[in-house]
């Protein structure tokens, strides 16, 4: 394995390197226990010399005046950077985050193309001339916003920061990125290959530390005028409370409890790789992880059997360990949280089928292991199918017929994505019309393009990421009336 080279004990602040004047947070890997690194948060005087430093940035000539097509080569660059250096963050993101070695690759990879697709939409983007009602012609246009505050969480830093920056950056702004408290370092390693690329001074910062103070303060800001934000639903609603005093625009993908479907004519063999893959890839930790399985009553008994069988199976292990299928939760505090909720099943009655501990043996004790976990016999309403658990626990569910399926998979607060396994494909097509889900995967999971809205219903999100009007959720829309009367306004005269 490539050597994994730490990013020293420093911030990105207002196009300088040091350390931050905040507390200092200590960053340990989850597959040992071990310390990392210690390393200082920003503070909200930091804040404010990165904010007061990007807004400089984001309206210099330099930039503000830069051709859609000369903006577009700074993050084609950056894109091919992180492409050069891909080995290396993987191995930090592996450290950081405990994810597998596979999955931090494909995040990498996944972060330069989100680079490209926003240097392709700023190529590519059109103003309106709109038809006009008198002696004047009428454009629509859109400008940058100024200084964006971008707040990421720990599951997947690496892709989610690059769904900020990039889009943020095409649309003309400054950025300020604060990475979750667990996770900084691949955020800190994507910023030197942001200052390598030659971009303008200031316009990014990177700004570790905790949330309730420097990502409090980032969105306080008077200088941030818009906040998007990735995380939990109780931390983006007081995001979403502080935004609205200022009456800014703010932009929410939070948590999820999404519903897998599997109907009685699925293909067994894809239903249960899909179902698997949807659940306990990435340990669970992902806002789409298809955590509540709904399963026909005809084929019910068989198909959990089989699938208990297999996730018995799975490999559990070090994310840089090649064989391993199943990784550390990213921290042990999460790992316990996602024990507790364990524990809460079985106070409601549920039957652990599977799992339900951390796993013996002496190489997982010092790490944030937890065995993947099948649930059963809970009613739809218990906490254990309503609450995001965010680790690699399943509760599986019958159904009866449409209606009954309908009416459970829509019965949470969240509605972020939906798998449907089944060959009928027009039945397949009915179901996705009446979930409540931003997403709806039909014989796949877990599947994303650039090109394709990224949307969260109900308390799993406020506003769309990715497609082709994505750069405008960062902009400030301006129309022009231009004369072409030379006689002065009939009124006045
Ligand atoms: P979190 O809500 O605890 O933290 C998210 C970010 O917000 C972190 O950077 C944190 O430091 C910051 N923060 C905390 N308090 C803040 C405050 N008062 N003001 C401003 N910022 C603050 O979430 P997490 O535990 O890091 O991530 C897991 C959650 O993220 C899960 O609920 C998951 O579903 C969600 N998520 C959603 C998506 C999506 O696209 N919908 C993607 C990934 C993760």
């Amino acid at each position: 394995m490539t050597e994994t080279v730490l990013p020293p004990d420093e911030a990105l602040i207002a196009g300088r390197w040091r350390t931050g004047s905040g507390a200092p947070t200590e960053v340990v890997d989850p597959a040992t226990g071990r310390l990392l690194t210690t390393l200082h948060g920003a503070s909200p005087e930091d804040v404010d010399a990165a904010a007061r430093g990007a807004s400089r940035a984001a309206a210099d000539p330099a930039w503000r005046d830069l051709a859609p097509h000369l903006r577009a080569r700074y993050l084609h660059r950056i894109a091919e950077l992180i492409d050069a250096n891909a080995d290396r963050l993987s191995a930090i993101q592996t450290a950081d985050t405990g994810k597998t070695r596979t999955e931090t690759r494909a995040l990498a990879a996944s972060a330069a193309g989100t680079f490209r697709y926003a240097a392709a939409l700023l190529e590519t983007a059109e103003d309106a001339l709109t038809p006009s009602r008198g002696a004047y012609v009428t454009v629509t246009t859109h400008e940058p916003i100024g200084v964006v505050g971008a707040i990421a969480p720990w599951n997947s830093p690496i892709a989610s920061d690059a769904q900020k920056i990039a889009p943020a950056l095409a649309a003309g702004n400054g950025v300020l990125l604060k990475p979750a408290d667990w996770t900084p370092l691949t955020s800190l390693a994507l910023g030197r290959l942001i200052t390598d690329s030659g971009l303008p001074e200031g316009l990014v910062s990177v700004l570790p530390g905790r949330g309730s103070v420097v990502g409090d303060a980032i969105v306080k800001h008077p200088l941030v005028g818009k906040v998007t934000f990735t995380g939990g639903t109780n931390t983006g609603r007081t995001v979403a409370h502080a935004a609205a005093e200022k009456l800014i625009p703010v932009s929410l993908e939070l948590g999820g409890k999404s519903p897998t479907v599997v109907l009685e004519d699925a293909d067994v063999e894809q239903a249960l790789a899909g179902v698997m893959y949807g659940i306990f890839s990435s340990s669970g930790q992902s806002c789409i992880a298809g955590s509540r399985l709904f399963v026909a009553r005809a084929i019910y008994d068989e198909f959990v059997g089989e699938l208990v069988e297999r996730t018995r199976k799975l490999r559990v292990g070090p994310g840089t360990d090649a064989a391993t299928q199943v990784a550390p939760m990213v921290h042990h505090r999460h790992r316990d949280q996602v024990a507790a909720y364990v524990d809460l099943a079985r106070e409601e009655g549920a039957r652990v089928l599977c799992g339900g501990a951390v796993p013996e043996g002496e190489q997982y004790t010092e790490g944030a292991y937890y065995l993947p976990t099948v649930l059963d016999g809970l009613p739809a309403d218990a906490r254990t199918c309503q609450e995001e658990i965010f680790g690699p626990v399943l509760v599986c569910l019958p159904f009866d017929d449409e209606e009954d399926l309908v009416r459970q998979a829509n019965s949470t607060v969240y509605g972020l994505a939906c798998g449907i396994w089944t060959r009928d494909l027009a039945r397949a097509w009915r179901l996705a019309q009446r979930i409540e889900a931003g997403t709806v995967w039909i014989n796949t999971y877990k599947q994303f393009s650039s090109s394709t809205p990224f949307t969260g219903w109900k308390e799993s999100g406020l506003g769309s990421e990715k497609g082709r009007d994505w750069l405008r959720g960062y902009q400030r829309q301006k129309s022009l009336y231009l004369g072409t009367d030379p006689a002065p306004l009939p009124w006045a005269s």
